[in-house]
């Protein structure tokens, strides 16, 4: 397959040499002049799409998508599935597929999760919003690029899922964290609040397998000083998307208000920046009570 993929930084550049890697013909863009082996160099976005028969972006926000959308839109096969990958609000999800539908493409909202290593293993889960059509014809390039794709719905539902599902990582983490720090203080063992929550009912994805306290369970970031992983500034964007969202959609969200909180006086006022996300646990050792 013909492919258009623009925006090679660090997950777009190995999900794009993974295509190329399969035989496909990709040709990618990026602004920052990026080389990706195997993947042909652009040197406009329209360049890069022109007969193209999937086109995928994996860029920073929604103001840069829906610019590249206006871009490379025009430019584009009849026909052809404009794939976005990347986490981006949902009001941006909508009216880039809106747009694209419009000028007779397919289009799917369809965000990651996996990170870097999962970029470049072909590992990631895909989440996408779009019609059947549009699912149907990006689902053999989720197969190359990850080990699993859910089709969540229409036009958006691929963000909603993520912001939703990251909400829940930030406010777990937060919890697992404060914890710990509090388990700490209580005189308990480390291992042995591991051994009882993580067995408990107070378990999750952020203390079984992603455990923030260090030579505690599996290997984790924690392990390695706190470097990412998954980085407190991108836990931080995806709390401020689900604040968005829920402020758009007037729902109610205490809890993801207060992790968005606590993860932007983490990043923007103390040292959370360029640590991983599971760095709360040091910041609440060194904290009391007021
Ligand atoms: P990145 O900053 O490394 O890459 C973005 C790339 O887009 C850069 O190379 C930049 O030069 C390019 N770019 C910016 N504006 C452009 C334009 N107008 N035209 C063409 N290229 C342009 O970011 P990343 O880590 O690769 O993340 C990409 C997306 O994936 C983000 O939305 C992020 O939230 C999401 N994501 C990242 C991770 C992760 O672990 N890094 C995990 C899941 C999802």
């Amino acid at each position: 397959m013909k492919i258009g993929f623009i925006g090679l930084g660090n997950m777009g550049a190995p999900m794009a040499a993974n295509l190329a890697k399969t035989g496909h013909d990709v040709t990618g863009f990026d602004t920052a002049g990026v080389s990706v082996k195997g993947v042909n160099k652009a040197e406009t976005a329209p360049d890069a799409v022109r007969g193209a028969e999937a086109v995928i972006t994996m860029l920073p926000n929604g103001d840069i998508l829906r610019a590249v959308a206006d871009q490379i839109i025009p430019h584009m096969e009849k026909g052809a599935v404009f794939i976005d990958c990347s986490t981006v609000d949902v009001d941006s999800a909508r009216a880039v597929a809106d747009q694209a539908e419009q000028a007779g493409l397919l289009a799917v909202d369809a965000p990651v999760s996996g990170g870097i290593g999962g970029a470049a293993a072909g590992t990631l889960t895909f989440m996408a919003g779009g019609s059947d059509a549009a699912f149907a014809k990006a689902a053999p390039l989720f197969e190359i690029m990850g080990q699993k794709a859910v089709h969540c719905g229409a036009a958006g539902a691929g963000q909603a899922a993520k912001i939703c599902n990251n909400m829940i990582l930030g406010v777990t983490m937060i919890a697992t964290c404060e914890a710990f720090a509090l388990a700490d203080k209580l005189g308990l063992d480390r291992q042995k609040m591991f051994d009882v929550v993580s067995t408990s009912s107070g378990y999750s994805w952020s203390m079984n397998a992603y455990c923030p306290a260090p030579g505690v369970g599996p290997q984790s970031p924690a392990d390695n000083g706190y470097k990412p992983g998954f980085a407190a500034e991108l836990m931080l964007k995806d709390l401020r998307l689900s604040q968005q969202a829920a402020e758009s959609a007037d729902a109610d969200t205490p809890m993801g208000q207060i992790a968005t909180a606590l993860y932007e006086q983490f990043v923007e006022a103390e040292d959370g920046k360029g640590m991983d996300f599971s760095g709360m646990l040091p910041r609440f050792e060194k904290r009391g009570r007021s």
